[in-house]
């Protein structure tokens, strides 16, 4: 592309956005806390789901020292349901750092944020130049199908050894007077213009200087690396009834979904049936012995690089102490106290079939 170009894709671009930029909540404020959040959200997430979570969030900690000193487990239930996990956690040992370690301030300097837990290049660049209007470059999903379509970039999009040279791209269409806006404009026109299926590059303000539109070969572009199929695993659940009670375990806080609180179980290996499944691994993973008493139902849930097929019993607790294996905590509770504790999604596919204060079930 020319510098002729290069400035011409800038104006366009820039303009286009002055009048088609959505309004959501996070365009509406200069905080870079506020901003901050938006990003990590956005990161793995649609907007429409952002939208639902984000006002909450900043209403229930509405500043980083607020974040700091919120329990965990209230962290997790305000983002419940908005997945990875593993987000909400750094964010919150990032405010910690940045409250105990740098007076409450957000630092404006691509490397010192960089440093804190959970912020990788995306959310750097993001904040950075949207919060302090600092030139760096942001390469997402949506900017990446732009940049393959206006470059005719042949590397798969979705392959790590694509990323310095989708980077080098966003780096040379970067406008530096206003990076932040830029960015945004970049990520909008690959979120509503230059979208997956369809694009309507008739009347995409950069039409002009994109080879895949003067070339008729938007369909093309991006090239993708086919996924592997993923693994998928068979697994059960207990509802482990003692009294009006059921047992609830807590996840280790690293890792997949760490922190969260579920119905014990476990894989069900080769040649066990489900029920003798639930009873070894409620064994194992809590130290009862439960009698399976009723199946409940079979949910089915794929998570990032597994799927699982997963059936849940009612089992009734028979004996033993609890002790844990992999769990860092459990509680007994009511069915009417689950909604006190955030559990993943897999189990809230189940969760409303529990009866309302289901006592002991007769064998
Ligand atoms: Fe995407 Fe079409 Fe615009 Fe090119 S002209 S950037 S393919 S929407």
């Amino acid at each position: 592309m020319t510098s002729k170009e290069i400035t011409l894709f800038r104006k366009n671009l820039l303009t286009w956005f002055e009048t088609h930029c959505r309004q959501l909540p996070w365009r509406e404020t200069e905080d870079p806390y506020r901003i901050w959040v938006s990003e990590v959200m956005l990161q793995q997430t649609q907007v429409k789901k952002v939208q639902e979570y984000y006002e909450k969030f900043v209403c229930r900690f509405p500043d980083v020292e607020s974040l700091a000193q919120a329990a965990l487990q209230d962290l997790l239930k305000t983002w419940e349901g908005l997945g990875y996990y593993a987000r909400a956690r750094n964010l919150h040992k990032a405010a910690q750092v940045v409250v105990e370690d740098l007076a409450g301030e957000i630092p404006a300097d691509y490397a010192a944020f960089r440093k804190l837990p959970g912020v990788g290049e995306y959310i750097a660049a993001a904040v950075q130049s949207i919060a302090f209007n600092q030139p760096y470059a942001v390469v997402d999903g949506n900017v990446k199908r732009v940049l393959a379509r206006v470059f005719l970039i042949n590397s798969p999009i979705n392959q790590s050894a694509s990323t310095k040279l989708f980077q080098q791209k966003a780096d040379l269409l970067l406008d530096h007077t206003t990076p932040g806006i830029f960015n945004q404009a970049m990520m909008e026109l690959g979120a509503t213009v230059c979208r997956p299926q369809a694009p309507t590059c008739i009347v995409c303000p950069v039409n002009t200087v994109c080879r895949a539109f003067q070339t008729v070969r938007q369909e093309e572009f991006p090239v993708r690396q086919k996924p592997k199929p993923l693994p998928e695993y068979d697994m059960v659940a207990a509802v482990i009834h003692k009294g009006n009670r059921v047992l609830i375990t807590q996840r280790k806080l690293e890792g997949l979904l760490g922190g969260l609180w579920e119905f014990p179980g476990g894989k069900i290996q080769v040649k066990e049936t489900p029920e003798q499944a639930c009873v070894r691994a409620i064994r194992e993973e809590t130290n009862l012995l439960v009698k399976p008493v009723e199946y409940l139902t079979r949910v089915k849930h794929a998570y990032t690089h597994f799927k699982i097929v997963l059936d849940v019993f009612h089992c009734n607790y028979q004996s033993g102490k609890v002790a844990l294996n992999e769990a860092v905590d459990y509680r007994w509770i009511t069915t009417g106290q689950i909604d006190q504790f955030p559990f993943p999604r897999s189990n809230h596919k189940f969760i409303p079939l529990l009866t309302q204060g289901k006592e002991e079930i007769n064998e």
